[in-house]
């Protein structure tokens, strides 16, 4: 029996979540928003066509189950190089249309700083906003998992073993409660901040502003701080930071495909747990609602010897 057999809810909010969001963007637009991008302009720029592509064909590997080790690890270099290093190139206009303006922390952090300085909710904002919501709504954190560069850095290093034995023994599992709930509070904190400062606390601690290259002494602090804490806590930055990490988190809920466990071959062993790097193993063999992140990885079905987990509807 596969767990979570069909069940009408989570798709039915799927489609009204996606609907409602294009159409609320789309009416923004129309709306006249005074913006130097319009929704279509950001819907066809390279970087966001070319995320669907990359989300669509992680789907489809994770689907078939040929997300190996070695897989996902060559995955997330062409990840991290596509999304944070190929606009560099002299390719011209489809190169630049690869960069992150505006990185997804802006994308989330930034409308505020403009609603608060009286300058409306740029569409461009919008537009990435929703990109990336569709993409957690399609699968569970497709976006983060297939098309995210700082969640690619820091899951590359997290597959770095050291000690004697090479084994797992330096990697922690943090308790997800506490991860989720300073996530939470920093969300909280940027709130109060920005009305009562006008000011983005995201600012301070964002390791995207690094993939711009410039190397600037903060940033290059942050994204060390970001990869070596990685080396031990896998993706520190999205579940103790990132406000997309927390948004989509909630999306996730209602995503469309996701790891599903086979009752009728696992046999409980619990290698699934023990190999599989997130704390997300647990909730989804309770078939918990509410679980947490998942970075559709991809790495606990390979890791289950009865193949009782599945990436799928
Ligand atoms: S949670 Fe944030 S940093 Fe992590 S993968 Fe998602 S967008 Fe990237
Ligand atoms: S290992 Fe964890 S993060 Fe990766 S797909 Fe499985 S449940 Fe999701």
């Amino acid at each position: 029996m596969i767990s979570n057999r069909w069940n009408p809810v989570p798709r039915i909010i799927f489609f009204i979540l996606t609907l409602g969001l294009f159409t609320t963007t789309l009416l923004a637009d129309e709306a006249g928003a005074k913006d130097s991008f319009g929704f279509w302009d950001v819907m066809l720029m390279p970087r966001v066509w070319v995320g669907f592509i990359f989300v669509l064909a992680g789907l489809w590997f994770l689907n078939r189950r040929m997300v190996t080790k070695n897989f996902r690890l060559i995955s997330l270099v062409i990840i991290f190089l596509t999304f944070g290093v190929f606009w560099l190139l002299p390719l011209g206009e489809f190169a630049r249309g690869m960069g992150l303006h505006p990185s997804p922390v802006c994308a989330v952090t930034k409308p505020g700083l403009f609603i608060k300085a009286g300058r409306g909710f740029p569409v461009v904002f919008a537009a990435v906003l929703v990109t990336m919501a569709v993409m957690s709504l399609i699968g569970k954190k497709l976006f983060c998992g297939w098309v995210c560069p700082v969640g690619a850095g820091q899951e590359l290093v997290h597959g770095i073993s050291f000690g004697k034995k090479r084994d797992n023994r330096f990697k922690i599992k943090l308790p997800f409660k506490i991860t989720n709930t300073i996530r939470t509070l920093l969300f909280i904190t940027y709130f109060i901040v920005l009305i009562f400062g006008g000011l983005s606390i995201y600012e301070y601690f964002n390791p995207f502003d690094f993939l711009h290259w410039g190397f600037p002494f903060w940033a290059t602090v942050v994204m060390i701080i970001t990869l070596v804490s990685g080396l031990f806590i896998f993706r520190p930055f999205c579940y103790l930071v990132c406000p997309v990490g927390l948004l989509s988190w909630v999306l996730e809920h209602f995503a469309l495909t996701r790891i599903r466990l086979n009752h009728e071959t696992c046999t409980d062993c619990g290698i699934c747990e023990i190999k599989s790097p997130c704390p997300t193993i647990p909730a989804i063999m309770e078939e918990k609602w509410s679980q947490p992140d998942c970075h559709a990885c991809g790495r606990c079905i390979e890791t289950c010897p009865e193949g009782a987990l599945e990436f799928k509807r």
